[in-house]
């Protein structure tokens, strides 16, 4: 018996030991870790309290740690940060939720910095938003909704472009239809944001997104 149970410690603590983190679904999510079968796991373990998040941020953001902001029950900004960047990237400073700001350094880390250096030969050092919160409705092509948007929550941030290493930027409104590079890492970063994101839509869904990629921390996987 005794034996048996020192068997079992032992293979614990070996497995321990061999198994590297990206492996391990219980070790705490470290966005510069390769990507496995079991990222979006802990992702959304990272995700289901404030203190996991800021923990899985403090791996690869820049940001200071702020308290709620509530001003009222439609319009608020809980677990909030203000980010100033993500992995090589910099950031326009935004208060945004730690959410927001968790994938968009899981978006930098394994979408768009790849998909830079396969594409353009670069890498990207920024990343031009255009907001998060705003205490407001949806609005649609066909006018505004009834329902609140999720920048009424700051559960969504608005991208309208980039800046690379060699000094240049490419914007969604000039770039997105424009048949070349560009346009080509521009359908990257809107894809690989389908992998980070809840919900992304680009100017392929409509003309409101014309200049944008809206991305959100909640929603139901639309990508468009
Ligand atoms: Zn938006």
């Amino acid at each position: 018996m005794v034996t048996v149970i020192w068997g079992a410690v032992l293979v614990v603590i070996k497995a321990d030991r061999v198994i590297p983190p990206e492996w391990n679904p219980l070790a705490p999510l470290n966005v510069t870790e390769p990507v496995t079968l079991f990222t979006n796991w802990r992702l959304d373990r990272a995700l289901a309290t404030p203190a996991a998040c800021l923990a899985a941020l403090n791996t690869a953001g820049r940001f200071d740690v702020m308290d709620d902001f509530e001003a009222s029950n439609t319009c608020h900004i809980r677990t909030r940060v203000d980010l100033a960047g993500v992995g090589q990237v910099l950031i326009n400073p935004v208060e945004t939720t730690c959410a927001i700001a968790l994938r968009m350094a899981m978006w930098e880390q394994h979408s768009l910095q790849p998909a830079a250096t396969e594409i353009l030969d670069t890498t990207v050092t920024g990343i031009d938003h255009i907001g998060s919160y705003n205490c407001r409705r949806i609005r649609s092509a066909s006018g505004s909704s009834n329902r609140w948007s999720t920048h009424a929550t700051a559960e969504a941030i608005d991208i309208a472009g980039f800046q690379f290493a060699d000094g240049t930027r490419s914007r969604l409104l000039d770039d997105w239809d424009a048949n070349d590079a560009r346009a080509r890492f521009q359908r990257a970063a809107r894809n690989g944001a389908c992998d980070w994101f809840q919900l992304t839509l680009s100017p392929d869904y409509n003309r409101l997104h014309a200049d944008h990629f809206h991305v959100q921390s909640r929603g139901w996987g639309l990508c468009r």
